[in-house]
């Protein structure tokens, strides 16, 4: 005996067949809006500033809710694969950089992959506070570094893996954080911390890879030195 009539079976089906294409156009219009905004940046900047934030939010809502599906049409369709990560930070960026730049420097940290070091970097690791580099000069944490202590940011703390900022973020309770790291690293490391109410800010490397990457310091420094009361 069916416990459901043919028409509630049938309108069940129909229900799901009008949801789940409906959640497909929606995830191919962002998709759609993603990609022009990879090819061009300055499209978010112009939301944001001449239509609303708003739009924005919402494109970021569904990117993270359709995460894995986004990226795997992407790449289907032969898209490049970081498109979503890249235009997901960008997105954050401007979204916080308001309350980020409230934040006194004493209040923030900044945190940066290892693969950023040179291969021959003498800095011990620490199990909770990643490695402590010893500004040997033979890598670009050097300058960031200095620049950390010349602001007066709570400390530059280099990531030797997963976990890691939670850890440093439990440890340090800083009231806004700077992420440097590859697209992926650093839009899902700005929505962990973001979530946990912190204010945040990402840097992308210029290339990616496991060892001896590069990232644009004045990109990083503009970054560090957002601050709201120098712009009054
Ligand atoms: S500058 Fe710092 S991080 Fe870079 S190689 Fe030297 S000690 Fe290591």
């Amino acid at each position: 005996m069916n416990i459901f009539s043919d028409e509630l079976l049938k309108n069940i089906g129909l229900i799901s067949v009008i949801t789940i294409a409906a959640l497909v156009s929606v995830l191919l219009i962002a998709l759609l809006l993603t990609y022009l905004m990879f090819r061009n940046t300055k499209i978010i900047k112009f939301i944001n500033n001449k239509v609303s934030s708003v739009v924005l939010k919402v494109l970021l809502d569904i990117l993270d809710l359709m995460y894995m599906p986004a990226k795997k049409i992407t790449i289907t369709l032969g898209g490049n694969d970081m498109m979503t990560d890249v235009v997901g930070t960008e997105i954050r960026n401007i979204l916080f950089k308001n309350t980020f730049s409230r934040v006194p420097y004493n209040e923030r940290i900044i945190v940066i992959p290892q693969c950023l070091r040179s291969l021959e970097c003498p800095a011990k690791f620490n199990s909770v506070e990643g490695a402590k580099c010893i500004e040997c000069g033979k890598c670009k944490i050097k300058e960031i570094s200095r620049k950390a202590k010349e602001l007066g940011y709570i400390g530059t703390y280099i990531a030797p893996g997963g976990g890691f900022v939670k850890r440093i973020i439990k440890k340090t309770k800083p009231h806004a954080m700077i992420g440097i790291g590859c697209p992926y690293e650093v839009n899902l490391g700005l929505l962990e911390v973001s979530s946990k109410g912190i204010p945040c800010q990402g840097v992308t490397l210029l290339n990616s890879g496991c060892v001896t990457t590069d990232v644009d310091l004045n990109a990083v420094f503009e970054t560090m030195e957002l601050c709201k009361q120098k712009e009054k």
